[in-house]
């Protein structure tokens, strides 16, 4: 099932299920509790993010040829950091170039999304996915110069700006992917396909990331585990690409779908 978070007409934030014509049906309840798909059409005014994660862990380094065009080792164990609530924005929100604390180096990242359906505390990797309720696309935005030259070593202040964390467009279950580390996923700048590779190849898969997060946190639902990027970042390239006003970024993840953002200049006055 591919649930969507959308405004409608009248400002209510709603759920809906998408539905194989493309409509979709509102959803009464909690999509981390009990709901039910009754049979009003949903009227949407505007996309929303699918989820308002409680928090983001991000997952840094997890595909090998990524760990190597950043020019660091393979890492032993998952690097985690973190992204807070307000990176978050919807399909078709710009994502904004940072003006006042201003960077010059904001780069794209491709990454599945993994949402969390149920709380879980050291659970094993065989019992992970059980407490999944489904996937998006995402797109950790990083303002590299803040990440690696002036953060102290650590990675927060780069990649939680505000309008970092494009979600979307919507949440696919996890009966329609049962296995999340076997999906196509790119990066596709302008038209120009940047990075394209598969979910198969990450050094950690999900369900490792799960018992991994989970041994030393309670994992609450609506958390979002942002699961890593493959190589072909604008950092790594050749000259460095990267974003700038007037860009369009799309994150497409095979069974998902695609999520597209503008990019632009923040107005600081
Ligand atoms: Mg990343």
């Amino acid at each position: 099932m591919k649930i969507i978070r959308y405004l409608d007409a009248g400002g209510k934030i709603k759920f809906a299920a998408q539905q194989p014509d493309g409509t979709a049906l509102e959803i009464a309840g909690d999509i981390f509790g009990d709901f039910k798909i009754t049979r009003q059409p949903a009227a949407v005014k505007k996309l929303l993010s699918p989820v308002m994660p409680i928090t983001l862990l991000c997952i840094g380094l997890n595909y090998r040829r990524h760990a190597e065009e950043s020019k660091v080792p393979v890492p032993q164990y998952p690097v985690l950091f973190l992204k807070a609530p307000n990176a978050v924005v919807s399909p078709g929100d710009p994502i904004l170039l940072p003006r006042h604390q201003r960077s010059e180096e904001v780069d794209y990242e491709c990454e599945l999304a993994v949402v969390i359906g149920k709380p879980c505390k050291n659970v094993s990797r065989d019992r992970a996915l059980d407490h999944v309720i489904g996937y998006t696309c995402a797109n950790d935005v990083s303002a590299r110069d803040w990440q690696l030259k002036r953060g102290g070593g650590q990675w927060c202040r780069g990649k939680t700006y505000d309008t970092f964390a494009p979600l979307g467009p919507c949440l696919v279950t996890k009966e329609d992917i049962p296995n999340p580390n076997a999906l196509s996923i790119k990066t596709v700048l302008n038209g120009e396909v940047m990075q394209d590779w598969n979910t198969g190849d990450m050094i950690f898969d999900v369900p490792a990331l799960i018992e991994f997060l989970s041994g030393s946190m309670t994992l609450l639902p609506s958390t979002v585990i942002l699961t890593g990027t493959p190589h072909g970042v604008g950092m790594a390239r050749k000259p460095p690409v990267w974003l700038k006003a007037g860009d369009q970024v799309t994150i497409e993840i095979e069974k998902i779908g695609a999520l597209t953002n503008p990019v632009a200049e923040e107005r600081t006055a």
